[in-house]
């Protein structure tokens, strides 16, 4: 029986300038699982993130999604389809509060663009319980009135979880998701993203390898653009190849 990949590269290439930042990258990404994408500074996994959500063209290369070819959809329809981004806190509007800045999401994905849904009470009820539930879940219950700027930098985090999670993914995407977190923001990141992972796929960048170890199904190494090596990490982290390039990196 063939793997059941939700989401998979083939010959994945990026040029920027004669400069190959993505080089002939395969990947497969099973449904249902935490995938970690790890290697050194410069590997290329923020590039192939783009690439799979085509914030960016691929220079060569196929990418299907379900088994459908979405090379050549736009970001805004692969998003549409279920392959989102986490947004990075810059997209959260700091001067609206915790619950506003999830309903904005929430608006966004039944609405899109559109404004005129602000007329009926009912539908406006009905997205503010939504919204009230996806705090909750990422566990800002106690800061759902708080302007999004007043809140910690962890916290912040949890609310960017939860405006891309208000979009429904079938595939969410997190680039560095603990980066310049305290160890106890850590850990309740690490929970919300086993959480937010039931029924849907996480691919992951993340530099924390014990973070790594604990969450994910699956890595996939990077180095210079290259898949180095793959597999789970008990077996990744013996691989000489894995170990030299992590030489002089000190989160490895
Ligand atoms: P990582 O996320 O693994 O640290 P990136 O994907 O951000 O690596 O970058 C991979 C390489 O591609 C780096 O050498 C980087 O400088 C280069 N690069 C990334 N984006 C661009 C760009 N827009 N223009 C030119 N070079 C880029
Ligand atoms: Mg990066």
């Amino acid at each position: 029986m063939a793997a059941d990949n939700v989401l998979k590269a083939i010959g994945l290439t990026r040029d920027f300038r004669g400069f190959r930042a993505v080089d002939s990258v395969n990947l497969e990404i099973a449904r249902g699982s935490i995938h970690a994408l790890i290697g050194p500074n410069g590997a290329g996994k923020s590039t192939c993130f783009n690439l799979l959500t085509k914030v960016l063209q691929p220079s060569a290369g196929t990418i299907l999604y379900d088994g459908r070819d979405i090379t050549r959809t736009s970001p805004a329809n692969v998003a549409r389809m279920g392959v989102v981004r986490s947004f990075q806190i810059s997209a959260v509007f700091g001067s609206m509060t915790a619950i506003e800045n999830v309903r904005m999401g929430l608006q966004r994905r039944r609405h899109g663009d559109s404004w005129d849904f602000w007329r009926s009470e009912k539908v406006l009820a009905g997205l503010h319980e939504e919204a009230m539930e996806l705090i909750v879940a990422v566990g800002l219950q106690d800061h759902a009135h708080h302007v999004a700027d007043d809140l910690s930098y962890g916290r912040k985090r949890a609310l960017e979880i939860a405006t891309t999670l208000a979009l429904d993914p079938k595939v969410l995407l997190l680039d560095e998701p603990m980066a310049g977190m305290t160890q106890d923001d850590v850990h309740r990141i690490t929970e919300l993203i086993r959480k937010v992972a039931a029924g849907r796929t996480v691919l992951i960048v993340e530099h924390n390898l014990s973070v790594v170890a604990s969450l994910c199904d699956r890595i996939t190494v990077l180095a210079r653009g290259k898949v180095l090596a793959e597999g789970e990490y008990k077996d990744v982290s013996q691989d000489p190849r894995v170990i030299e390039a992590y030489i002089g990196v000190p989160h490895a």
